[in-house]
């Protein structure tokens, strides 16, 4: 039947899709560019979603960190709640990893840490670019009351300033805010008994 009405008529009908979906495609285009978004997820129907892909300039498509199927009327909270499956699955695998980056590091001797002294050492000395902690992992040490150098053993003064040394009960937590402050990205790993067995600590880092 070609050239003939319901031929015709299913090539309208794919041409209001491929209109629909550059439109889409435009649309998240500029609301990215608005907002900084930077990991994206597509949800939709097999096809629709590889087409929609494919639209997507490339800058955007290499944001896609996931796809999902469901169909066209799903309500809003399935949407999202099939959206933080997939975010959650991701992120895990992600974890995974970078664990897996920094032992290897460790390892090989570059680019990675691993264990509380080393990881600290690396973290004041500013090296650190992701800072790698085992959901749950706490520590204690010393902080120097003056210029706030954090140490794991005890001292009669600070070995960079002299200044008065005192007990921090939550040394992992005074990490975590102290990497956060320098924008160094913090990552609390869940259940990865690799990064438990290496001290539940660790860091990929810039040099
Ligand atoms: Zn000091």
């Amino acid at each position: 039947m070609r050239g003939g009405a319901a031929t015709r008529a299913a090539r309208r009908g794919e041409a209001v899709v491929l209109r629909n979906l550059k439109e889409m495609a435009e649309a998240a285009e500029e609301f990215c560019n608005k907002t900084g978004v930077r990991r994206l997820l597509l949800g939709g129907s097999e096809a629709n979603v590889s087409q929609f892909r494919e639209m997507l300039p490339k800058a955007l498509q290499d944001r896609v960190i996931g796809t999902f199927t469901i169909g066209v009327n799903a309500p809003e909270n399935e949407v999202q709640a099939r959206s933080m499956e997939l975010i959650e699955k991701v992120a895990q695998q992600r974890e995974v990893e970078l664990v897996e980056q920094a032992i290897a590091g460790w390892k090989r001797g570059s680019g990675a840490v691993v264990g509380l002294s080393d990881t600290l050492a690396a973290l004041q000395e500013h090296r650190v670019s992701i800072l790698l902690i085992a959901a749950g992992y706490e520590a204690s040490g010393y902080r120097c009351q003056n210029c706030r150098y954090l140490m794991l053993s005890e001292r009669d003064e600070c070995p960079l300033c002299g200044g008065p040394v005192e007990e921090v009960e939550d040394l992992v937590d005074t990490m975590t805010h102290r990497a956060l402050e320098s924008s160094v990205e913090v990552e609390i790993v869940r259940g990865n008994k690799q990064l438990e067995e290496v001290g539940s600590v660790g860091a990929l880092l810039r040099y």
